[in-house]
Formats: structure tokens, C-alpha cells, sequence
């Protein structure tokens, strides 16, 4: 029908990348190849049981059966807040807290809080494609930051335009990175946050990786830096550290008029997230951390038995200091498409091509460490039979 015609937003989004991929990935899956898909960001791991056996606890609480309050229960939002406190050191008060429905949700709509069409905004890229799309949403214009190998994979702030930088409502992080692997340091940030203040740009940090560190850095918050209490929002995640993506729960910390701006915004749209799924994110927070510690050694194994088999293949790969990705530069001749849909031919291995999270990662793959170790010691052996 004529008038079934989907808005210009959604015709302007950038066509879906994958696509082919998958085609492949069916079709070599028809032949009857037993696929092992390294595609997706997803921990295969089941949630810890003292977490779900508090979200059961809490379900048949018919307390918790209404509608949830907008902005979080108070006893998540301060038991966020004191999470915070204790890992990164920093003071938040519980206003300065948003309860989310994932942190997919807040990065989303967060935007739609503080740009206006024509409005300029930086994302660094590659990168979860979520915070740009929404701007772009939003009428905003995306001014794309490269994030380069020989950069460490961090914005190089002097290459931004200060003319850009000047019209800049927010800026885009997020370290732990997904895809890169690469993680930024107290420095980097305090100088991002310098470079924010001196061009009046509200920061926006995704911190859903803070706690899947494989060495002993231990990434910080944004929060630490010096007057990033001014100008920051901080979004984390319960997804990773707990396993718990299919929960839904996350949290948004930082200035409380940024905080509250997307409070605003939310209570316009959604209505909470179910209170028994806060209840198990209290359990997840305040419980013995073990569980979190295990789950370090769990990916750094599995990350030392790919990064061996793609360096045996001759990739130069970089191990990464956290986050449960592998991002592994293709070799000559082929683009990160064409490597993806060889390596998916040969060895009925799904990675994904790094352009798929913005062109400046074009020439790389990401392998995502999300299946046993067995499976994967399986990939590498049959990786090591590609022809390149
Ligand atoms: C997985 C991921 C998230 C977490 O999303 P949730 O909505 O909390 O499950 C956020 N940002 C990045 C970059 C991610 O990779």
C-alpha cells in the first residue's frame, strides 16, 4: 500500500551490512558445515543462580507486580550509586542515577534529550552503531571520529576540527571499545574531559566492558577525571558482567541534569524496568564478586587459544586487554567483506567485517569469544587449514 511508507529516518538508515553474511552463513549452514559463529556479542555463559534465584524471589512478589517507578527503585539507584563509589572511587548521590531497560535503552534515547535537528555530534567510530543512529534520529549530524591502530584506537583529539568542536552538543566514547578491544586509560580521559570543557560538549561514556578486564589494568570511569562530574553521563550495563543481556538492566550515572534530562525523556516513553529484574541487579551488585573474577579467566583463556591460532594464520593481532572481542587485522588483498566471506567458506567460522561498525573499521574483523573453549580450539584448528 502507498501510504504504508516508512518515515525518512528509517529510509535513511544505512542499509544492513550483514545481510550478505548471513546469506553465506545459511547457505554454507544447508551443506551441512557445522557453523561456529564468533559473530555475535552475546555471553553463552548462563546467569550466576544466586542472581536468578533473587529475580525469582522478587517475581513472586506481588509488590513487585505494578508498574516499576520511572526513574529506578531507590534501593537499585543507591545501590548503583554505591557500586560506583566503591569501584571507581568516585561520589554519586542517587539523583545523579537512572535505572535502565539494558543500556542499549539510555544510549538510545539519551539523544533524544539533547539534540535538536541540525544539532552537531561526535561519535567515535567503529563502534555499537546505537548512539549514532539515534542522534541521526533526532536530526543530528554525525561527525565521525576515527578511532586508528596507530592512535591506540582513541580519538586523536587534536585531529578533530576545532570549527566541529565548537558545534558539538556530545561526544561519543565508549572503553572498554567494542570492537576494537582497546582501552583508554585515566590520562586519555582526563584529557577528554579537557577537550569537552574547553569546547562545551557533554561527554556520553559507555562503560558496559569496565569489568571484562583480562589483565591487571583495570579500566576506569570516566566519573574520575577531573570535572567530569560537570559535563559527563556514564552508561553501564549488567548485560556483560553477570550474563544477564536477556534481563534487561542497566544504569546511567554522572551530572545529575544529563541524568535527569533522560529520566524525562524515558518516563515519555517507557515505564521502568520490572522491579524483580532491579531486585537481581541488587543481588548481582552487592553479592561476593567470585562469580565476575571467573568469568575474567574464562575469556582470557578463551582469547589466548584465538589470538595463537590467528597469529599461526599470520594475522598480526593485538591480545586485547578487555572486552571479549578479538579484533584482527585482514590480510593483503582481501576487504574485511571478502576476508569474513572467506573465512566463512573455508572453515564455516562466522566473524564479522569491521566496516559493519562504521568505515573507519574497514580492514578488520572481529572475532567475539562468546562459545566454549573447545569450540573454539575447534575454529582455530580448521582456521589453520585456510588458504590465504
Ligand atoms: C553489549 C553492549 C552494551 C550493552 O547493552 P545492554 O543494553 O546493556 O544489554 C552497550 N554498549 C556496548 C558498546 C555494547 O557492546
Amino acid at each position: 500500500m502507498g501510504f504504508i511508507d516508512p518515515a525518512d529516518r528509517i529510509k535513511k538508515l544505512p542499509p544492513y551490512l550483514f545481510k550478505e553474511l548471513d546469506r553465506q552463513r545459511d547457505e554454507v549452514a544447508a551443506r551441512g558445515v557445522d557453523i561456529i559463529d564468533l559473530g555475535v556479542g552475546d555471553p553463552d555463559l548462563p546467569t550466576p543462580g544466586h542472581i536468578i534465584a533473587a529475580g525469582q524471589k522478587a517475581m513472586a512478589d506481588a509488590r513487585h507486580h505494578r508498574y516499576p517507578t520511572y526513574s529506578g527503585m531507590e534501593t537499585f539507584r543507591d545501590t548503583a550509586a554505591e557500586w560506583v563509589g566503591q569501584r571507581f572511587g568516585v561520589t554519586v548521590e542517587r539523583d545523579q542515577v537512572v535505572t535502565l531497560i539494558g543500556s542499549k535503552e539510555g544510549v538510545a534515547h539519551f539523544p533524544l534529550a539533547f539534540v535538536n535537528p541540525g544539532d552537531m555530534v561526535l561519535a567515535a567510530s567503529p563502534a555499537y552503531p546505537v548512539f549514532a543512529t539515534n542522534a541521526m534520529f533526532c536530526g543530528g549530524e554525525v561527525h565521525t571520529v576515527p578511532l586508528l591502530a596507530r592512535h591506540g584506537f582513541l580519538p586523536d583529539l587534536e585531529a578533530i576540527p576545532p570549527e566541529v568542536a565548537r558545534r558539538a552538543k556530545i561526544f561519543y566514547v565508549n572503553y572498554p571499545n567494542n570492537p576494537t578491544g582497546a582501552v583508554a586509560d585515566l590520562d586519555f580521559f582526563t584529557r577528554l574531559v579537557e577537550f569537552c570543557r574547553r569546547f562545551e560538549i557533554i561527554l556520553m561514556h559507555d562503560a558496559a566492558y569496565t569489568e571484562i578486564f583480562l589483565e591487571d589494568f583495570v579500566p576506569p570511569s570516566v566519573l574520575q577525571a577531573d570535572g567530569a562530574m560537570d559535563l559527563a553521563i556514564e552508561f553501564h550495563s549488567l548485560s556483560k558482567t553477570y550474563n544477564m543481556t536477556g534481563w534487561r538492566l542497566g544504569f546511567a550515572v554522572g551530572q545529575a541534569d544529563l541524568v535527569g534530562a533522560l529520566g524525562q525523556v524515558k518516563s515519555n516513553i517507557d515505564s521502568g524496568a520490572f522491579e524483580a529484574v532491579q531486585m537481581a541487579g541488587i543481588e548481582a551488585l552487592t553479592a561476593d564478586q567470585a562469580p565476575v573474577a571467573e568469568l575474567r579467566q574464562i575469556y582470557r583463556r578463551r582469547r589466548d587459544v584465538l589470538v595463537a591460532g590467528l597469529r599461526d594464520l599470520g594475522l598480526a593481532v593485538e591480545p586485547p586487554r578487555a572486552t571479549f572481542y578479538v579484533w584482527a587485522p585482514v590480510p593483503e588483498g582481501y576487504s574485511s567483506a571478502q576476508f569474513a566471506a572467506h573465512v566463512l567458506a573455508e572453515s564455516g567460522v562466522v566473524c564479522t567485517p569491521g566496516n559493519g561498525f562504521g568505515a573507519p573499521g574497514e580492514g578488520f574483523v572481529r572475532f567475539a569469544l562468546c562459545v566454549p573453549e573447545s569450540r573454539l580450539e575447534e575454529a582455530v584448528a580448521r582456521l589453520g587449514k585456510i588458504r590465504l
